[in-house]
This record gives C-alpha cells, sequence and structure tokens, in this order.
C-alpha cells in the first residue's frame, strides 16, 4: 500500500483551502497551488483564521496550530507536484479548465501517484482520460465547509483500479472524514437526491403552493432539515444549483430533472444568493428577509 506524505491540491478557492486545512491538519506535508497570486494571501489568511479559530473554541493546541500552518507551501506553479503522492484537483467547475490543468499536472507527477477531482458535476471518467493514469484516477467529493463536514463521496471512474479506491479510502478516513461509494453517474450520490429536491421547493413557490417563509419553515420543522430548502439553495449559490440540474437534465435526459423556470430567472436576473446578496432572501440587512 502506497504511503501517502505529501499532498498536492490545485485551486486555492473555497474548497481548496478546507481541503487543505484538514490534510495538514492530519499531518501531510500539502502543497497549495492557484493561478492567481493573490488568491494564495487570501489563501494563507483564511486558514491562519480557521486553525486561530480551532485554537480559541479549544479544538487544538496552540502548538498543533503552528505545526500544521507550518505544513502548508503555497505557490502558482506545478513544479510543487514532483514530489506529491497523491493530487487534488479543486479548481472552478469548468471541464476546459480542469481537462487543462490535467494536462499539465501528470507530467510532473511520480509516476505512481493518484490524481482526484473535487467536481461536483462532471464525468470522473472523462477528466481520467485526460491523464496518462485513468486506473489512477478517482473523484474526491468533498463538502463545503470542508473543516465541518463529515463526508466524502469517493467515486471511480470506469478505469479506477481497486488499489486507487483503497488508498483514497484509508486517505479520507485518516481526514476524519466518513467516505461513501458512488457510481459515476451524473451528480453523483447526495446532489443527485438535494437538487431534484430543491429544484421541487423553487417549483412549489413557482406555482404559489407556498411562499418562501412556509416552504422552509414546513422542511425545518416538518422533516427536520436544519436549513429549509430555499435558504441552502441560497447557501449553495442559485447558479451552482442551476448548472447542477442542467447536468442531471443532459446527463439523464428525464424531464423530472427540467430545471424549475424560477430557478432560471433569478439567475438571469443575477440574484445568486447569499454571495451576491439576494436569492430568494435579501441578505442587504441584519437578518434575511424573503423576498416571495
Ligand atoms: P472557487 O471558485 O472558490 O475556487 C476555485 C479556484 O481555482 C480559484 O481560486 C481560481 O483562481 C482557481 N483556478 C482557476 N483556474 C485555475 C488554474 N488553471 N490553475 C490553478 N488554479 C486555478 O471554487 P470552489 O467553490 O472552491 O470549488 C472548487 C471545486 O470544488 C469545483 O470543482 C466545485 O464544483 C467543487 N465543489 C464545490 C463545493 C462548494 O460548495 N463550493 C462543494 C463541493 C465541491
Amino acid at each position: 500500500m502506497m504511503d501517502i506524505k505529501k499532498v498536492g491540491i490545485v485551486g486555492a478557492g473555497q474548497m481548496g483551502i478546507g481541503i487543505a486545512i484538514v490534510c495538514a491538519r492530519a499531518g501531510y506535508a500539502v502543497y497549495l497551488m492557484d493561478a492567481k497570486p493573490e488568491q494564495l494571501d487570501v489563501a494563507r489568511e483564511a486558514i491562519a483564521a480557521s486553525l486561530d479559530r480551532s485554537v480559541n473554541r479549544g479544538w487544538m493546541k496552540e502548538g498543533d496550530a503552528a505545526n500544521a500552518f507550518a505544513r502548508i507551501e503555497t505557490g502558482t506553479d506545478f513544479a510543487g507536484f514532483h514530489d506529491c503522492q497523491l493530487a487534488i484537483e479543486a479548481a472552478v467547475e469548468n471541464e476546459g479548465i480542469k481537462k487543462e490543468i490535467l494536462k499539465q499536472l501528470w507530467p510532473v507527477l511520480p509516476k505512481d501517484a493518484i490524481i482526484t477531482t473535487n467536481t461536483s458535476t462532471l464525468s470522473i471518467t472523462r477528466l481520467a482520460a485526460q491523464t496518462d493514469r485513468p486506473g489512477r484516477f478517482i473523484g474526491t467529493h468533498f463538502m463545503n465547509p470542508v473543516p465541518r463536514m463529515g463526508l466524502v463521496e469517493l467515486i471511480r471512474g470506469i478505469a479506477t483500479e481497486e488499489d486507487t479506491y483503497r488508498i483514497v479510502h484509508d486517505f479520507a478516513k485518516h481526514l476524519g472524514k466518513t467516505p461513501i461509494s458512488a457510481e459515476d453517474f451524473p451528480a453523483f450520490v447526495v446532489h443527485r437526491i438535494l437538487m431534484p429536491m430543491v429544484n421541487e421547493a423553487i417549483y412549489t413557490l413557482y406555482e404559489g403552493v407556498g411562499s418562501v417563509e412556509s416552504i422552509d419553515t414546513a422542511m425545518r420543522l416538518g422533516t427536520h432539515h436544519p436549513m429549509g430548502p430555499l435558504e441552502l439553495a441560497d447557501f449553495i449559490g442559485l447558479d451552482t444549483c442551476l448548472g447542477i440540474m442542467q447536468t442531471l437534465h443532459d446527463g439523464l435526459a428525464d424531464s423530472k430533472y427540467r430545471p424549475c423556470p424560477l430557478l432560471v430567472k433569478y439567475v438571469e436576473a443575477g440574484w445568486l444568493g447569499r454571495k451576491t446578496g439576494r436569492g430568494f432572501y435579501d441578505y442587504s440587512g441584519d437578518k434575511p428577509i424573503p423576498t416571495r
């Protein structure tokens, strides 16, 4: 069994930062790479702030947090991947960009290194085909925020070898996560179930069955969900929700995955949820106010 000592991560956005934190906390050396140097400054600040919070809340000793921070190197080039046993691609959800990254990544890595992708929607098999090692390629779908969420979906492409699965499964456990196995179908398990529910909540609003408040209250109190589906859609980002519904609709060719026209309209209006200050709620005041 291969011994993972150093993990390389492509993309220092929301997910790359979270993955770097959990890897460093678990004792791995980390190389965090982003095309934008200014994003690496943001990442270093976010990592330091997250480790500080863990110390202040008593979850980590100060010395352990300092050691974790010291394990993370950052850079803008692929050279830093040359001694990584595992590379995790966590750049933007754009197939063209991911393919370009993979083409530049594999020649730098050791021959037997494993490559994973954090894609939420793209075909693992198709991405694996961009590399010289489809057998050592697998999907690792971490959840946001990575330090808090316990799940990692492991998605085998058609060529993924059993050994690759086992190594990455053990790696995920070592990070303190619970891995589940999913097949390489559009949106895997979590989003395949979650997004049609969110989309249905938007149809429920669109058809006037309930208001934003009644739909979210119904699902929070009636089904014990910690967040209502519309609140959750705003948190995820309505553009992301629409993208996943389109992937399901195109990939499975079933009309039951048709994105709700109201979701399309909100995205066209630039009302993308929390990140733009408006979605199914208005976030400009102290408290989110339902917009319908
Ligand atoms: P993000 O936009 O916050 O970060 C992406 C980063 O990739 C940016 O910092 C960008 O500069 C960098 N990047 C772009 N092109 C690059 C290149 N050629 N080389 C190196 N870096 C490059 O995105 P995110 O939310 O962190 O998502 C990353 C991946 O994780 C996506 O595939 C997404 O679908 C997936 N994902 C996201 C979530 C979520 O809730 N945000 C959850 C699970 C999975």
